[in-house]
């Protein structure tokens, strides 16, 4: 498997967002990305989709869209889509019948921004997710930096702190986004975790001093989506987006937060009778499963089942665990960054089933 980075869910001037697709596949490039999925509100503008380069550098620029319906008030229900090839915006007054065309379209469905709290200083009202009768959705996502930073917007002295210092922000998803996804877990379906950005590149003003906060370079080195894919990009956009695209829908993927460290090269494996199996993967369980963890960097480490800790492992590179029982299987990993402890991975889950 070779592993790509890419982030995704951000905007251009096509929706609420400063940058242009250009300026974005320039950031990309700089943050040394493979691929990213550009997400305007409730427009698809796919005519933009393709490899983007400087000198022998290239990055892979693909075109998604975050659909909610702007008669609801307030706005909730946001949803990512990639890979639908037409537009949906039509059905967002019905985020099942929404849900249901993207498959049948043969795109995906992620839950944007989950839990996205108010932040009344500001008059930002909450956007989170609420129509959770929803079926048959590819996943959620998990961690999205800019409901972080949201909701540490207590004040308009707390926002300029961290807008002026965004590497104090990040900490990891939300607990209740968490709790959510690991109440989807065991109910059948595999429910895929990515991370997003939202990245808008805000333009901001304080007195005379004019800034972009949160530029889209800075969130592509920040929470990223790393993906396992079976060849390496061969530089046919077609191709490539298809091999990104079925990764997604795998879950052969984990959120990397990248700006304390790299968090490229972490794996979560499981070997069985059968052959071995990668996060986002179904193994059946005959006899014993040994789950084994890969970690870029000594550090804390903790494996859980069915949401709750099993097990905790302090500055060990590799972990292994031997199981027995069936149940849902996903690891977390944590980094002491600017005087906190903090998020560093997350990974799909492994099913363990009987
Ligand atoms: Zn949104
Ligand atoms: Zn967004």
């Amino acid at each position: 498997m070779h592993e790509l980075v890419i982030n995704l869910h951000m905007h251009t001037r096509y929706s609420d967002g400063s940058g242009t697709h250009a300026e974005i596949a320039q950031a990309a490039l700089r943050a040394g990305l493979d691929a990213v999925i550009v997400t305007d509100h409730n427009v698809l503008v796919s005519d933009l989709s393709d490899y983007y380069r400087d000198g022998d550098r290239r990055v892979l620029l693909l075109i998604g869209e975050e659909i909610h319906d702007t008669r609801r008030d307030p706005q909730k229900n946001h949803l990512l889509v990639f890979g639908a090839n037409r537009d949906l915006v039509s059905l967002a007054e019905n985020p099942q019948r929404l849900i249901d065309s993207v498959r049948n379209s043969g795109g995906l469905a992620f839950i944007a921004h989950p839990v996205d709290p108010a932040a009344p200083a500001f008059g930002e009202p909450d956007i989170s997710w609420v129509s959770w009768e929803v079926q048959d959705f590819t996943g959620i996502e998990l961690w999205n930096a800019m409901s972080e930073f949201k909701s540490l917007m207590k004040t308009r002295f707390r926002a300029l702190l961290y807008g002026l210092n965004p590497g104090l922000v990040a900490r990891g998803p939300f607990q209740a986004t968490l709790q959510k996804w690991d109440d989807l877990l065991p109910k059948g379906r595999p429910v895929v975790a990515v991370g997003g950005s939202d990245a808008h590149a805000f333009p901001a003003s304080l007195g005379p001093i004019h800034r972009t906060i949160f530029t889209y370079e800075f969130h592509f080195r920040a929470v990223n989506t790393h993906i396992l894919v079976p060849e390496p990009l061969d530089g046919d956009a077609a191709g490539d987006r298809r091999q990104i695209l079925d990764a997604l829908r795998l879950g052969h993927a984990y959120i990397g937060y990248d700006l304390p460290a790299s968090t490229r090269g972490f794996r979560f494996t499981a070997q069985g009778k059968d052959g071995l199996v990668w996060m986002g993967d179904t193994l059946l369980l005959e006899s014993g499963v040994t789950l084994q963890i890969s970690l870029p960097r000594r550090t804390e480490c903790r494996l859980l089942k069915d949401g709750q800790v099993i097990k905790t492992w302090r500055k060990r590179e590799i972990c292994t665990y031997i199981t027995t029982e069936p149940g849902v299987y996903r690891v977390e990993v944590f980094l002491s960054y600017l005087g906190r402890r903090r998020g560093w991975i997350y990974s799909n889950p492994i099913y363990v089933r009987q």
